[in-house]
């Protein structure tokens, strides 16, 4: 079954790199219109020479203003917004409670869950009135289990489910669907940078921390962005005309996380 968006208007916040750019070209190759935020000017320049037809705004998701902007941006480009794909979140750092500043606290949540809540207040009154719509939002695993030193991060991402939860209930009656997709660790730079921060708090190697981070799943995996993306594309088609409200691991099963 080949799965198609053609023409739909579609909204993924920081697509510069890593999975929202694997979301991007998943997206655009079966036909949606894109429009995509990122904080980092390079990687829109970058986007901007690469892909001249996507609608590309630079907008930090936790600044209320910028991100009016980018959706009014969106809106006057593609005349609606058929799915957002609230992907925008940070790593925040890796260390114990105690040793957590309160302002790394509040920008982990700010960008997390008050990105997420930011884009979906701005983006749902044009799909109700449209009567449609599809909404999804990236937690993570760390959105089911506990994740030591990981406070900020794990926080903003169970918040995730639940904002998620009460968003697909509130807006099922208008014909508008949001879920939200756990990834575990993902392949690529990211997960070597939350690794070698993990390593580095506790005294321990990487190759150390990588291992355990691929015992926690029975499968043993680290994550293909493209699996991801693939769930969401699925998400956003009819095939997905009856889910909502769900929270869908892609993890190769993960147990636990340490
Ligand atoms: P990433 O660290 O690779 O960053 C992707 C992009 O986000 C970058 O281009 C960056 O400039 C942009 N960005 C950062 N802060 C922003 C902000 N405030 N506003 C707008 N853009 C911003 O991230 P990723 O690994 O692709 O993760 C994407 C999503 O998936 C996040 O919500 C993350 O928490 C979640 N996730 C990732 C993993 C993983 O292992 N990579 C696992 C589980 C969940």
């Amino acid at each position: 079954m080949e799965l198609r968006v053609d023409g739909k208007r579609v909204v993924i916040t920081a697509a510069a790199s890593g999975i929202g750019r694997v979301m991007l070209d998943v997206y655009r190759d079966a036909g949606a219109k894109l429009f995509i935020s990122d904080i980092d000017p390079k990687g829109l320049e970058d986007l901007r020479g690469s892909y001249p037809d996507i609608g590309v705004m630079a907008c930090d998701v936790a600044v209320t203003e910028q991100v009016d902007a980018f959706v009014d941006g969106a809106l006057a480009a593609m005349g609606g917004i058929d799915v957002l794909v609230n992907n925008a979140g940070i790593a925040g750092p890796a260390l114990p409670v105690e040793d957590v500043e309160p302002e790394e606290f509040d920008r982990v949540l700010a960008v997390n869950i008050g990105g997420q809540f930011r884009m979906a207040r701005k983006v749902v009154p044009g799909m109700k009135a449209a009567g449609a719509g599809v909404i999804i939002n990236l937690s993570s695993a760390a959105g089911k289990f506990g994740f030591p030193l990981r406070t900020p991060y794990s926080a903003s991402k169970w918040a995730v489910v639940g904002f998620s939860k009460t968003l697909a209930a509130e807006l099922g009656p208008f014909g508008i669907r949001v879920n939200s997709i756990l990834p575990g660790p993902v392949d690529g730079e990211r997960i070597r940078r939350v690794i070698s921060d993990k390593a580095e708090t506790r005294g321990v190697s990487f190759a150390q921390v990588e291992e355990e981070f691929l015992a926690t799943s029975s499968m043993g995996v680290m994550i293909d962005p493209l699996d991801l993306a693939r769930l969401a594309l699925y998400l956003a088609t009819d095939a997905g005309k009856a889910i909502s409200g769900q929270s869908l691991s892609v993890d190769g099963d993960t147990r636990y996380l340490r």
